[in-house]
């Protein structure tokens, strides 16, 4: 059943999104399916006759917050508020979630939502006029052992070609400047194109060739899919940004065979190396140097010391430019549920603070690249608290640039890069 089959009267929805880029891109679908029915945006719980939480079940931490929202509502129903909430995204048929049906007057959990996956070509009411997440893929077969997307999400799904293009083609025209192709396992997409079936490096190459002035990036890769043909076409494609987060998980092989993660350490450092050389020989300037990002699971259980010194290992190696470290959290129906929860949080905290400080170095080290470079930044918004605007390098970098106008958000501006810290650049505009 639809949203809008169930409530029927068109009035204000507030629309809350928690995690990844795909449920925002999730969001922006439902939100245009609401809007193009009559229905207003609202910024506020409290004047909202229809409340939609798009959730994430991916960590407990993300569920917990989730709860918090869901007290308010059932709080404002009690107290004689006319609203109807409606629940969806990566809702778990678990015990753990089940407590949320009695305060939701509806669950569909996603597949149910918009019935099928060919809902990826709703068309989107984008959140920005400037930055445009293009979904071309949803689900994922790999089952690792921590994750539960494969439960919440389904099998991959991969949106036709044609399609995918004519968004960013369409996107392109609109004047956006940053364009990220969205998947949970964005480089085994195959989409097909008539009886073609077509893979990703040749979609985003034939992205890349779409007229317009934009930066192209794409999340999240496997490293187990990510074949030299990509690396080749991301290296010589120039909308493609040199920015790639490829998550690695743990640096350590046992680890990674029990998260059901297939590779092995030597491999994933192998492909770094090539993704680092074929930029090194394609790319001009600043470009040359790929900007890279990882995700570390800490805390897995069986991760001894030895096994977690494999990751510091790896993390002082690659040097990254960031890493969004998490502590391991089961989540239920996961092949790793069973195995508990056997690392006290207080070790788990001890190590996701030991590689914190290593990526703070690195970090650091590679932003130092970019001083007294000019470079291009992509202008987010305005602080007018800290007088200051920030924007986002195609590297993926926040530069923080002091003064300068509102009038500048969504426009690219020269900058030349002054002073660097770990977790940005600081420049002024040229
Ligand atoms: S590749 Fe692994 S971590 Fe990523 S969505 Fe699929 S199961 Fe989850």
């Amino acid at each position: 059943m639809a949203i809008t089959d169930k409530f029927r009267k068109p009035g204000r929805y507030f629309l809350v999104t928690f995690g990844c880029q795909m449920n925002i891109s999730d969001s922006e679908k439902i939100a245009h399916l609401l809007e193009e029915r009559g229905y207003q945006p609202t910024l506020e719980l409290e004047s909202a006759d229809l409340v939609i939480v798009n959730m994430c079940s991916v960590r407990k931490s993300a569920v917990d917050r989730i709860y918090g929202l869901a007290e308010k509502i059932e709080h404002l129903k009690k107290s004689g508020h006319k609203i109807e909430a409606v629940l969806t995204g990566c809702y778990l048929k678990s015990a753990e979630q089940r407590k949320l049906l009695k305060i939701f007057d509806l669950v569909c959990a996603r597949p149910d939502f918009f019935e099928n996956p060919e809902y990826l070509s709703q068309p989107a009411h984008y959140h920005s006029f400037f930055r445009a997440y293009v979904p071309i893929m949803t689900g994922c077969n790999n089952f690792c052992a921590y994750c539960i997307v494969p439960f919440t999400r389904g099998r991959e799904y991969s949106r036709p070609a044609k399609e995918v293009l004519d968004e960013v083609k369409k996107l392109a025209q609109g004047g956006y400047r940053e364009i990220w192709l969205l998947g949970q396992n964005v480089n085994s997409y195959q989409g097909k194109d008539g009886h073609r079936t077509v893979l990703f490096p040749e979609l985003l190459s034939r992205a890349n060739a779409i007229d317009g002035d934009f930066w192209l990036y794409f999340t999240t890769p496997h490293p187990k899919d990510l074949s030299d043909q990509l690396i080749q076409v991301m290296a010589q494609s120039s909308k493609v940004a040199p920015y790639l987060n490829l998550p690695a998980q743990s640096g350590d092989d046992i680890i990674l065979k029990k998260m059901n993660r297939p590779y092995v350490i030597k491999d994933y450092k192998n492909i770094v190396n090539k993704l680092r050389q074929a930029f090194q020989e394609n790319r001009k300037n600043e470009e040359k140097r790929l900007a890279l990002s990882t995700d570390i699971i800490v805390g897995f259980p069986g991760e001894t010391e030895a096994m977690f010194q494999e990751t510091v290992k790896l993390m002082t190696e690659v040097e990254y430019d960031m890493a969004y470290i998490a502590r391991y959290s089961p989540r239920p129906l996961t092949s790793a549920w069973p195995l508990g929860d056997p690392i006290p949080e207080a070790e788990k905290i001890k190590r996701e603070k030991i590689l914190n400080e290593i990526l703070k170095k690195t970090a650091l080290k590679n932003n130092r690249f970019y001083l007294n470079k000019t470079i291009p930044v992509l202008i987010d918004y305005y602080d007018a608290k800290k007088k200051a605007l920030f924007g986002k390098s195609r590297a993926y970098k926040t530069v923080k640039i002091d003064g300068g106008q509102d009038n500048l958000i969504g426009q690219v501006a020269s900058v030349k890069i002054t002073e660097a810290g770990s977790w940005g650049l600081y420049g002024k505009i040229k």
